[in-house]
């Protein structure tokens, strides 16, 4: 029997306001415990909310950049549920008039492929507090620094197929908050969370199997595994003759497997209804279309206009627009340089290699993009050979300074004085008559071989200094 996975995400993103959602406190993360947290929410008695309008913007923002319906009219409920971190006995969310709805965006597929992903809604909440459990022996800590922290939680249609199609379009949204500025993003503190909602279907059957929801998870490489697990769990149960529950479970990294958390039977009933406290959210076409007119390139345009501007193929582009901190690098670097392809590989390639290897973010580059477009145009303007340029680019990420000075004080200029190359020349064929004779007897391709080695004798011989273009023209004019 072949089956098919059905995911559907729900996505929360933490917004970057300066402060909370229903009050003044400051969501700045890492603060000491409780030292974040205001009379709202620690949930005093008689405390009122008042709602941060910069998270209704941040919420329409995105819901522009999806093309969806942004609701005039939103209503905050409280949802119902007991918890230490959670003192108001109750969270701030919204049920049937979310701000935003019936959006979409669209994923690339292994294939190639693109794919629209329908995204149900996306509504504000706040975040909750935090037990600390490990902090304290035999009793647990609560912290209420990130109560309140306004979150806008993306849920999608069950449309995604696969664990890959998820990331993939977990990643999507990712760019996209990030290229607005509407959350930095930074998952390993929790900025992006996601609840992977999962089935399985004999492939071709069209009702949807019973699903189980995977909390909490947050890194691409967890929901890609978290998934990918759940689904062989499921096709397991059902082909030994079991059924899947309907159930909540919980990803555990270290074991790289999930547990269950809660069946539908404890599922909670929330008790929704409209908080008293908070007026709906009234906001007029003015309003929308005013934050409209401010919105910023989006990745799909940036990369339409750098395969336009710059004439970068789709597939440079797409991977130079993948963050937006990317992109900008390249910018400010291709500016400087005058050749967009050059610095495409460049970022791409030799940049990318040493972020990776150390784990860095391009945000996070000891060289900046004012440093690598300077040494790129030494090399687009002959000065250094890409030896050389790799060298210097080593230099300059180890602090040395700026790539004048390194080129400067290594000596690494590039010989291009034609009377100097002719003597370096000049003693090669000397010291290698052996090959100039081979030379003389052979044929086209064994002639473009003997040519390769005599240039690569005469860069030797210049310690890595000649210019190389010179070297052959030289050579294979003295040769004929
Ligand atoms: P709830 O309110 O119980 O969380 P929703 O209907 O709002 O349920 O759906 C939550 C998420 O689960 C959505 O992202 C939706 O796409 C997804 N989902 C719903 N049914 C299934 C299913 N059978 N298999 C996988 N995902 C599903
Ligand atoms: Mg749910």
């Amino acid at each position: 029997m072949e089956w098919e996975a059905v995911i559907g995400l729900e996505v929360h993103v933490q917004l970057a306001t300066k402060s909370k959602i229903f009050s003044g406190a400051a969501t700045t993360f890492g603060a000491e415990p409780n030292t974040q947290a205001c009379a709202v929410d620690l949930a005093m008695p008689g405390m009122l909310p008042v709602m941060n309008e910069e998270a209704v913007r941040m919420a329409v923002m995105f819901g522009l950049a999806i093309g969806a319906e942004i609701n005039t009219r939103s209503v905050f409920d409280r949802k119902n549920y007991f918890y230490p971190d959670l003192p108001k006995g109750y969270q701030i969310s919204q049920l049937d008039h979310p701000t935003v709805k019936q959006g979409k965006l669209d994923i690339q597929l292994e294939n190639g492929e693109k794919k629209t992903i329908n995204i149900t809604r996306a509504h504000l909440e706040e975040d909750a507090g935090k037990s600390l459990h490990e902090d304290f022996h035999g009793m647990t800590g609560i912290d209420l620094n990130r109560a309140g922290t306004p979150l806008l939680e993306i849920v999608s249609e069950p449309e995604l197929r696969s664990a890959k199609e998820a990331v993939a379009y977990l990643k999507k949204l990712h760019s996209i908050v990030t290229y607005l500025g509407i959350s930095d993003g930074d998952m390993s503190q929790g900025s992006m969370r996601c609840d992977c909602n999962v089935s399985v279907r004999p492939k071709g059957q069209k009702e949807f199997g019973v699903r189980t929801e995977i909390k909490n998870v947050n890194s691409f490489r967890f929901v890609e595994k978290a998934i990918q697990g759940e689904i062989e769990r499921q096709i397991d149960l059902i082909e030994g003759g079991l059924k899947v529950e309907q159930e909540t479970r919980l990803y555990d990294a270290d074991d790289d497997d999930t547990r269950p958390m809660r069946s539908k039977e404890f599922a909670n009933d929330y008790r929704y209804f409209p908080d008293p406290d908070l007026l709906p959210i009234e906001i007029d076409d003015a309003y929308i279309e005013a934050i409209r007119s401010k919105l910023p390139e989006l990745p799909e345009q940036k990369l339409a206009r750098f395969c336009s501007e710059y004439g970068l193929s789709d597939y440079d582009a797409g991977v130079l627009v993948s963050s937006r901190a990317q992109a900008d690098y390249f910018e400010v670097a291709t500016r400087i340089v005058g050749d967009a392809k050059l610095t495409a590989n460049w970022v791409m390639g030799e940049l990318a290699k040493r972020l990776n290897q150390n784990s860095l973010d391009i945000s996070q580059s000891p060289v900046p993009a004012e440093g690598l477009g300077k040494l790129l145009l030494r090399l687009k303007d002959n000065t250094i050979n890409g030896k050389a340029a790799k060298d210097v680019l080593e230099a300059m990420w180890n602090g040395e300074g700026e790539a004048d000075e390194i080129i400067e004080k290594k000596g690494l200029k590039q010989v291009s004085d034609t009377g100097a190359i002719e003597a370096i020349v000049d003693e090669v064929l000397a010291n290698n008559a052996a090959q100039v004779e081979q030379y003389k007897a052979a044929d086209e391709a064994k002639r473009g071989k003997l040519i390769s080695f005599l240039v690569g004798q005469a860069i030797k011989a210049s310690k890595g200094k000649a210019n190389p273009q010179q070297v052959k023209a030289i050579l294979a004019q003295k040769l004929s």
